[in-house]
């Protein structure tokens, strides 16, 4: 069995912990779709944003909100 690789923010900086791209990374995303409904993924993904925005002050909040939250709105 393989182990799961965790793609998960890294804080304050909120890249990912495993592969270091801006979280969410690709394979995050990915697999926030599988495993959430939309109802829990807007819910996890917002609290995700708080977090982001408190630990990164100088950040554009609509951009933040783009980042984190903005990609699964349609998905
Ligand atoms: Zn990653």
């Amino acid at each position: 069995m393989r182990a799961r690789v965790l793609h998960v923010p890294d804080r304050p900086s909120w890249e990912c912990q495993h592969c270091r791209a801006a979280w969410p990374c690709q394979p995050a995303r990915e697999d926030i779709v599988a495993t959430t409904d939309r109802v829990s993924r807007m819910i996890y993904l917002s609290l995700h944003l708080a977090d982001a925005i408190v630990d990164q002050r100088d950040a554009d909040p609509a951009a933040l909100f783009d980042r984190v939250v903005g990609w699964a709105c349609n998905s």
